[in-house]
């Protein structure tokens, strides 16, 4: 782990002294979900969730996956949580990305719905970077829980147009992913009342949004899940989508054909919400890679022969000019 985060800061530290920033916006993958996107004026997180603990089950029913039982956790020595269990952020991580201007300067945070691997880490993120975080009621209502003051909580539900200082945001109105052979389906918000630090299974949907940003120089449109809805998207015309790519999307009918159709084939397609996130960052994802990504990457390249698909890498910034 240590020789990993070594290597990244050197990365690090050999591109912010030979990039111009100004004119790049630059994507660099947190795993899961998440990803910190920065242009010469703004720097905003998505879905920060560094955490990555060892869950010993799935992440949307009580009962424990074949997967997770039969998985080989290698050298993997941390706890093990299960869905009873309380959440307690890996702060070691979390405050490693801080101090190595990973996530340091943020001054905002969205958040595409409230279930650990998206909402789980950003109390403690949003307590040590002052930022503004933007999401769903239940999100508001698990910040308000942890204390986070009410100037840093912005309340949306889906079909706001937010001017922020250096960029914009239109939130719109998703879907989750249809889990479980479509059997997944909640109405549920986290409660104002709610008892932290929380439960993994109490951290429930509490309705998906996506997000689409107009920075200076490009339009990136968002995802937290497999699913979306097409009137919504529709005329959007983003740059640079990131694209759910994980196994649920199969579910979809004609998943990325008509999510490229209805953005306008964007030029730009990087796959999200794809890697095993209940491994560390050091550990190999090549199977995940294979099983998801590949056969995305083959589907996109089918109906937008012109995209450009990058595969992203932990921590990795991608710099798009
Ligand atoms: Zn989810």
């Amino acid at each position: 782990m240590k020789l990993y985060f070594t290597i990244i800061t050197l990365f690090f530290l050999v591109l912010t002294s030979c990039q111009n920033e100004n004119s790049n916006l630059q994507l660099t993958y947190l795993g899961t979900a998440g990803w910190v996107i920065k242009d010469e004026n703004s720097k905003v997180l998505i879905d920060p969730y560094l955490s990555r603990i060892k869950l010993v089950g799935m992440s949307t029913s009580s009962k424990i996956s074949k997967s997770a039982q039969s998985r080989d956790w290698g050298s993997d020595n941390r706890k093990k949580y299960y869905r009873d269990d309380r959440f307690e952020p890996d702060t070691t991580v979390i405050n490693w990305m801080i101090n190595n201007n990973v996530i340091d300067s943020s001054n905002y945070i969205f958040v595409h719905h409230t279930h650990f691997d998206h909402a789980a880490d950003v109390p403690y993120i949003a307590k040590k970077t002052g930022a503004r975080v933007i999401g769903t009621e239940s999100l508001s209502n698990l910040l308000r829980a942890h204390g986070i003051p009410d100037k840093q909580i912005v309340t949306v539900r889906g079909g706001e147009d937010y001017d922020f200082e250096d960029f914009s945001v239109k939130v719109l109105p998703s879907l989750h992913s249809a889990l479980r052979d479509k059997q997944y389906y909640s109405s549920e918000n986290i409660p104002s009342d709610i008892k932290v630090p929380l439960q993994i299974k109490e951290y429930v949907e509490g309705g998906s949004l996506m997000f689409f940003f107009r920075f200076k120089n490009h339009k990136v449109l968002t995802m937290g899940s497999m699913n979306f809805i097409e009137s919504e998207i529709d005329k959007l015309k983003p740059d640079i989508l990131l694209a759910g790519s994980a196994n649920s999307r199969k579910e979809i009918y004609r998943y990325t054909e008509r999510l490229l159709k209805s953005t306008g084939f964007p030029e730009i397609v990087i796959p999200t919400h794809w890697d095993d996130f209940r491994v560390t960052y050091d550990a190999p994802q090549e199977k995940a890679l294979e099983a998801k990504v590949m056969p995305f990457v083959k589907d996109v390249n089918r109906v937008s022969p012109k995209t450009k698909v990058l595969i992203p890498q932990h921590l990795v910034p991608i710099i798009i000019n």
